[in-house]
């Protein structure tokens, strides 16, 4: 990575003010913020600080978004969820205002019990409790019972 990149990207970086403890998720996907608060349950109503940059120009994508919460450091399974819609997306874990780990996100091969399934003559959406699994396709999701692929709107399938 250039000098020049690293300057480029910390002006961008000011677009949104700084966190003292928490995530930034960088490299969002333009236009898919408000699906990755939808992931981590965040609406605002309890009282959670966030900031959220869209559009913002970016090297790497024609256009991201950018998350920042604060007072809450992700988990894995909401790492795996959040690549599904976010694929490029980066972590950063702030600690007193400094980054201490910063990780790209990676597509998990198969996610259980986080996705409903669309097709409603599927085993998993039947009364009897089977988790749903999806199988990660390049570009979207298979569900592993009937074999329904979903390609967009995947956040619109996340169980709550
Ligand atoms: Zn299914």
């Amino acid at each position: 990575m250039s000098d020049d990149h690293e300057r480029h990207d910390s002006d961008h970086e000011l677009r949104v003010s700084k966190i003292r403890d928490g995530t930034v998720i960088d490299h969002v996907r333009g236009g898919q913020a408000l699906n990755v608060l939808a992931i981590l349950g965040i609406d605002g109503s309890e009282g959670e600080e966030v900031s959220v940059g869209m559009n913002v120009p970016s090297d790497r994508l024609a256009r991201k978004d950018i998350v920042k919460v604060e007072g809450r450091e992700l988990s894995q399974d909401e790492v795996d969820v959040l690549s599904l819609i976010a694929p490029d997306a980066t972590i950063n874990i702030v600690r007193n205002y400094e980054v201490v780990e910063k990780h790209r996100v990676e597509r998990p091969e198969e996610v259980t019990g986080v996705l409903s399934c669309p097709n409603p003559g599927c085993i998993t959406t039947g009364d009897e409790p089977v988790s749903s699994r999806f199988e990660v396709l390049e570009d979207g999701v298979r569900c592993t019972y009937c074999e329904t692929i979903v390609r967009e709107e995947i956040a619109s399938l996340i169980e709550t």
